[in-house]
């Protein structure tokens, strides 16, 4: 809770991963990792936060190495290594990143009132695994699916992703996509193509009821930030059920977004821990709640953005 002209204001962050998603050690001063996340919220001011599970596969690397030849090339402009090292660093980097719904599940245990667990679908899976993802998802009586088309090599209208749309809609399971680019390769151009804030439009008509928060406000590029930032606006302003969230970008994007769009479609998120520049793992919670503190909207626009909306797009 915080408060803004004696306003008392619910805080939810839709876009939290573990603090451990680098797989560092828990620092000196919290009992957990899990007893860190809660002690971040409560020094922020945040009251609930969607904490992500997150489903990359190594093998998908493997799978779509002919993919990376051109990006290889691209990204050896900017500094890199050879073609098998490349795909090997990045293979060790999804296995450090990955987590699975147990994982998110250990901190929703630990206080499930303010730790909204949301799952992870990979549709390269099997149709069993991902089955029984599903089925865990609803066992652990989390909110969300996270999806992320840049890693996970797969554009939202993939035909494969119907059974989880489907679900998602009949079980009011919130769908959050990455949009934007990634780091690395992934700001090659062919790379973050899946991850057009456009492709969600189509998800959105097919499935109506279905509830589509498109993460970055489809702004998030190291090289090019604010790349799908115009594209975003338009399919948020024509499709009810889509949103968007203010996570690892400008701030000055989040004022754009309140004047362009108004504030109902726009969902607090921070990226914490993963994104340096806007949310560390140390002070990062704090400050990103800051940013939107101090952008010149109503308090009526940073009450919706904060917390209204994202109560609204949850409740069951
Ligand atoms: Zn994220």
């Amino acid at each position: 809770m915080i408060i803004i002209e004696d306003r008392e204001i619910e805080v939810i962050d839709i876009h939290v991963h573990p603090p451990d998603t680098l797989m560092d050690p828990v620092p000196p001063g919290f009992d957990s990792v899990e007893g860190e996340l809660i002690a971040r919220m409560d020094e922020a001011g945040v009251d609930r936060v969607a904490l992500l599970a997150f489903d990359v596969d190594k093998n998908d690397i493997v799978a779509n190495q002919d993919l990376f030849y051109k990006p290889v090339r691209y990204t050896r402009n900017i500094g890199g290594g050879t073609f098998g090292s490349i795909l090997i660093e990045i293979m060790s980097w999804f296995d450090r990143v990955y987590r699975s719904e147990e994982d998110i599940n250990k901190y929703v245990k630990k206080d499930s009132k303010r730790v909204i667990g949301f799952g992870s679908i990979n549709p390269k899976r099997s149709e069993e695994e991902v089955k029984e993802k599903l089925r865990k998802i609803k066992e652990f009586g989390f909110k969300g699916i996270k999806m992320i088309p840049t890693f996970q090599f797969c554009n939202p209208t993939d035909e494969c992703l119907n059974p989880v749309y489907e679900y998602a809609q009949k079980e009011k399971l919130v769908i959050l996509s990455h949009t934007g680019c990634d780091p690395g390769l992934w700001e090659y151009p062919d790379f973050c193509e899946d991850a057009r804030p456009i492709h969600l439009a189509e998800v959105a008509e097919k499935y109506p009821r279905l509830k589509i928060v498109a993460a970055h406000l489809g702004s998030y590029s190291a090289e090019n930030p604010g790349i799908w930032f115009e594209e975003m606006m338009q399919v948020a302003a024509e499709h009810d059920n889509i949103y968007t969230d203010t996570s690892a970008v400008d701030p000055e994007l989040v004022r754009r977004a309140v004047a362009r769009i108004g504030s109902d479609k726009i969902v607090y998120g921070s990226d914490y821990p993963v994104v340096l520049t806007y949310c560390d793992r140390t002070v990062g919670m704090l400050l990103n709640l800051n940013n939107i503190l101090k952008l010149d909207v109503s308090t009526d626009d940073k009450e919706k953005i904060l917390g209204k909306n994202a109560k609204n797009i949850l409740k069951p």
